[in-house]
């Protein structure tokens, strides 16, 4: 039953079909990558520091009010 597909992944910037030892089909998005990544990690510190203030808002209503 199971078809016979040569082992293959996928990039994961533009999803072209690579080899397995590959991770990306071109050192193009492979830099996408890494800059997505560092995005990333921007956005969940901006996350963090919503919380924090979302936090601290409310411990100062609190006190305030
Ligand atoms: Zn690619």
């Amino acid at each position: 039953m199971p078809e016979k597909i040569p082992q293959h992944t996928h990039c994961p910037i533009c999803g072209k079909a690579i080899p397995v030892s590959e991770s990306f089909c071109s050192d193009e998005c492979k830099q996408k990558y890494q800059q997505m990544l560092k995005k990333r990690k921007m956005l969940v510190y901006v996350m963090y520091a919503t919380i924090i203030f979302i936090i601290v808002v409310f411990t100062l209503s609190y006190y305030i009010g």
